[in-house]
């Protein structure tokens, strides 16, 4: 056992409404308890209902995405302080659908994480190999290439006591795919990851991190996954959109 505390991340990805929004996190809620942190990134056009939906509950929420500058000519972005505006604790950078997407680099990554948490925010970082990488046998030179520009520009954090950052494994082949890394294959990364943070920043920080995993976590994968002694709660896609699922991911990881 360890102190770190299970977190359950939801990311919405571009999906959501209103109405379906309102029936999820109402669907949600009442498995909510303090033995297990939740929190849930919608699109930002609905940051505020969320907000006001979880008014008073022990459910953070964010954004998927957030600029590295303070302000000024980045049409489309959006920055720390505006999500602060809203009372946005946490956000995801670098999933793999904006790196494949917007060509997020690892470095653009680190700088948002930078941001983030210059600003009092906590950033999940998400990283993850491809299939092609998996099997040309580079998971750990692809996990390296992605953390260690974050590590390296938020060591200063480390030292100023103001370290507030969470790691997401997600290999690219298991998310949204139904295919799930097997309990040992994300343990073997995630021990990997911890040996790496604990090497580049001390043993302190390496056990305080808090590590989840994503890609095609449901309710009947979820406890065997979050069982491992280095996998600290999952980042969820898909079973996130159902509050039937997402309370049943929130159980097991109880
Ligand atoms: C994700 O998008 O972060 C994710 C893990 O998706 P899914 O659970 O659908 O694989």
């Amino acid at each position: 056992q360890n102190s770190r505390k299970k977190l359950v991340a939801g990311n919405w990805k571009m999906n959501g409404s209103f109405d379906s929004n309102e029936a999820l996190v109402l669907g949600f809620l009442p498995e909510v308890d303090d033995q297990v942190d939740v929190s849930v990134f919608c699109p930002f056009p609905y940051l505020s209902q969320v907000g006001k939906l979880l008014e008073d509950q022990r459910v953070t929420f964010g954004a998927q995405d957030v600029s590295a500058k303070p302000g000024g000519a980045y049409t489309g972005d959006v920055s720390v302080d505006m999500l602060k505006e809203f009372g946005v604790k946490q956000v995801l950078v670098g999933h793999s659908e904006r790196r494949q997407y917007h060509a997020e680099s690892s470095v653009a990554v680190a700088e948002k994480a930078v941001a983030a948490i210059q600003g009092g925010i906590t950033p999940i970082v998400c990283v993850g190999e491809t299939l092609a990488e998996r099997e040309a046998g580079k998971v750990e030179a692809v996990i390296a290439s992605q953390l260690d520009p974050v590590v390296e520009r938020c060591s200063k954090f480390v030292e100023s006591g103001t370290w507030n950052l969470v790691i997401a494994y997600e290999p690219v082949w298991a998310i949204g795919t139904g295919v799930t890394a097997s309990p040992e294959q994300a343990q073997e990364v995630h021990a990997m990851i911890r040996a790496r943070l604990n090497a580049m920043l001390g043993p302190e920080v390496a056990q305080n991190t808090r590590i989840l995993y994503g890609g095609s976590v449901k309710p009947g994968n979820a406890s065997e996954i979050f069982a491992k002694v280095d996998i600290d709660g999952g980042l969820i896609g898909g079973a996130a959109l159902s509050s039937d699922d997402f309370s049943g991911i929130i159980r097991a990881a109880r």
